[in-house]
């Protein structure tokens, strides 16, 4: 993101934009859109900022579930096939029955 003012982001953006969905600097910078210094946006508070933001919680927790979800894939494959044959065999079954009935 190059370094803007929030008042020149207004501008670009429409000016509907709320200071609290951005992080900005602490220190004055030089704005690229105006050319004053101005306290500069940063970055936006979305989801990628607040997953850096807490990665001594988020990158473990991405770690660790990525193994766990290459074991499970196999078993809950099989449990998905498994409920597959059942429904297939009732309704084969429930097919037989209705010709029989006819
Ligand atoms: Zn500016």
């Amino acid at each position: 993101m190059s370094e803007i003012c929030f008042d020149c982001l207004n501008e670009i953006f429409g000016g509907n934009e709320d200071a609290k969905d951005y992080v900005l600097s602490d220190d004055l910078e030089l704005c690229e859109n105006c050319g004053e210094y101005k306290i500069v946006v940063i970055t936006r508070r979305d989801f990628r900022y607040y997953f850096d933001k807490f990665r001594w919680i988020t990158y473990p927790i991405f770690i660790i579930s990525f193994p766990i979800i290459l074991l499970f894939a196999p078993l809950i494959r099989f449990i998905i096939r498994k409920k597959l044959e059942k429904e297939q065999a009732e309704r084969k079954q429930k097919r037989k029955t209705n010709q029989n009935g006819d």
